[in-house]
C-alpha cells in the first residue's frame, strides 16, 4: 500500500521519536493533506528522517495511530497476525482462569494497534472499532483471529460493534458477524460471579470489564454485613458483586429506565433475594437530596459517573463535578465509612482527580485516608508510552474524623 508522507512539527519530533507516543494528533504535523481513513501515513521529522508508519483514523482524540517505527516494516496481514498473537500469548493464563470467562483479548495501542480492542466472552468474541480507518483493516485483522491458533480454538462466533463517524454520524453499531450466535443474553462468569451479557445490542455489554478487579475486591475484602450505595450504578455490576461478598443491602441508583430490569436480572441469576436490594431509577442528584434529607447513611458508597452526562436537572462533567459527587458521599456515610471513587476519564488524570477528591473533604471539614488505589487491570494491557491509555483511576477511600 502506498503510504502518504506527513511532516511532524520540529517542536513534537521527540514526543514521537523518543517518547513513541503511539497516538498521532492533527495540532502536531506541520499540515495534513486530504487524507482518505485507513491511509498508511510515514511521519517524519521536517528534515525528512523517518520516525514511523501509521494509519489515518479519525477518533473523538486524535486522528490516527502509530503502527511501528521500525523502517520498512510492512503493514500487512502478517503484521496483523503477528499483534494479535502476541497479545494472545500474553494472556495464556485468562484462557482456564476458575470463575472468570471473560477478559479483554487486545487493548488497542497497548497491543500495538490503536483504536482496535477485542473481548472475550466466553468463546465468543466482540471486536469493537474506534475509527472507519481501522475499521478498512478488518480482512487482515479478521482473518488473523481465524487462522489456526490452538487456544482459539474453541472460539464460537464473533461480533463487531462499530463506533466511529460514518458520513458525518456517529454510528455505534452492533452486529453478529460470524460463525455461531450467542444465547441472548449470554451468561459469562467472572469473580465467581454471574452476569447476563447482550452482546448484540448497541456499544455496552451489560458489564464493563475494566472494573473487574475493583469488584473482585468489593466483593471478597469489603462488602461482608455492610450497607452499600451503588450510583450510576447501570446493571448493577458493583452491587450484585457487593452482595455475593455478603452485603447486608445494597441500592442501586441510575436514571435509566432499562437499569431495573437489567438490574433485578442479575440478582436473580446469582440466586439473591431481591429482598435488601434496592434499585432506584432515579437521577443521582435528586437521589442525593432526598438521601440526606432523609439523613441515609450507607456504609460504602460507589461512585462511578460517565464521563459526561446530560440530564433533566444538569450537564455532568467528571472535571467540573466530581468534588460535589464526592461532597454528597462523604455526607451520605457511616463514620469510617468507605468512598469508591472511579473515572473512567482519560483527561483527568491522577493528580487532579485526587485534588477533586482532596478538595471534596477540606469542604466538609472531614479527614480521609486512601486506602488502595486502582487503574486498568492486567487484561487491559497499556502502553507505557502513552499515560492517557490507562484511563481508568479508582481510589478507595476511607472516610475518618469530621
Ligand atoms: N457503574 C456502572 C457503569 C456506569 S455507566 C458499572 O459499573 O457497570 C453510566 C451510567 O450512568 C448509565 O447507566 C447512565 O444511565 C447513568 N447515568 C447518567 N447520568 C445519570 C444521572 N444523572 N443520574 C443517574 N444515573 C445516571
Amino acid at each position: 500500500m502506498k503510504h502518504t508522507r506527513v511532516t511532524i512539527k520540529q517542536n513534537k519530533v521527540n514526543l514521537y521519536k523518543i517518547n513513541q507516543c503511539p497516538l498521532i494528533e492533527k495540532e502536531h504535523m506541520q499540515s495534513i493533506p486530504s487524507l482518505k481513513e485507513g491511509t498508511l501515513i510515514e511521519l517524519a521529522t521536517p528534515q525528512g528522517e523517518f520516525i514511523g508508519t501509521g494509519y489515518y483514523g479519525v477518533q473523538n482524540k486524535g486522528i490516527g495511530w502509530v503502527l511501528t517505527q521500525k523502517q520498512g516494516e510492512l503493514i500487512d496481514d502478517t503484521f496483523f497476525t503477528k499483534k494479535i498473537r502476541t497479545a494472545i500469548d500474553k494472556r495464556r493464563t485468562f484462557f482456564d482462569m476458575v470463575g472468570t470467562n471473560v477478559f479483554r483479548l487486545f487493548n488497542g495501542e497497548g497491543d500495538g494497534i490503536g483504536g482496535l480492542t477485542i473481548d472475550y466472552y466466553d468463546g465468543i468474541l466482540v471486536i469493537t472499532w474506534y475509527s472507519e480507518g481501522i475499521y478498512s483493516f478488518r480482512d487482515s485483522i479478521i482473518s488473523a483471529l481465524e487462522q489456526p491458533i490452538p487456544i482459539l480454538d474453541g472460539i464460537k462466533g464473533i461480533y463487531q460493534k462499530k463506533r466511529f463517524n460514518d458520513k458525518g454520524q456517529f454510528v455505534e453499531e452492533s452486529s453478529f458477524l460470524k460463525s455461531e450466535q450467542a444465547p441472548e443474553p449470554l451468561i459469562v462468569e467472572e469473580n465467581a460471579v454471574k452476569y447476563a451479557v447482550y452482546l448484540d445490542d448497541g456499544a455496552m455489554t451489560g458489564i464493563f470489564l475494566d472494573q473487574k478487579d475493583v469488584r473482585g475486591r468489593i466483593k471478597n475484602h469489603y462488602a461482608k454485613d455492610m450497607t452499600v450505595l451503588n450510583t450510576f450504578s447501570y446493571t448493577g455490576a458493583f452491587s450484585i458483586a457487593a452482595a455475593i461478598g455478603g452485603a447486608k443491602s445494597t441500592t442501586s441508583v441510575d436514571l435509566a429506565k432499562r437499569s431495573l430490569s437489567k438490574t433485578r436480572e442479575q440478582f436473580l441469576l446469582n440466586d439473591i433475594d431481591l429482598e435488601g436490594q434496592d434499585i432506584v431509577v432515579m437521577d443521582v442528584f435528586d437521589y442525593f437530596k432526598w438521601a440526606i434529607k432523609k439523613e441515609k447513611l450507607y456504609d460504602i458508597a460507589i461512585l462511578d459517573p460517565p464521563a459526561f452526562a446530560k440530564s433533566k436537572k444538569m450537564i455532568f462533567t467528571v472535571r467540573k463535578d466530581y468534588t460535589w459527587l464526592v461532597e454528597n458521599a462523604i455526607e451520605l456515610t457511616t463514620e469510617n465509612g468507605l468512598i469508591i471513587a472511579s473515572t473512567n476519564s482519560a483527561s483527568l488524570d491522577m493528580k487532579h482527580f485526587k485534588r477533586q477528591v482532596s478538595q471534596a473533604f477540606m469542604n466538609k471539614h472531614c479527614t480521609y485516608e486512601i486506602v488502595e488505589t486502582y487503574t486498568l487491570p492486567e487484561d487491559f494491557v497499556t502502553a507505557e508510552t502513552f499515560v492517557r491509555g490507562n484511563y481508568l483511576k479508582v481510589l478507595f477511600i476511607r472516610k475518618l474524623d469530621r
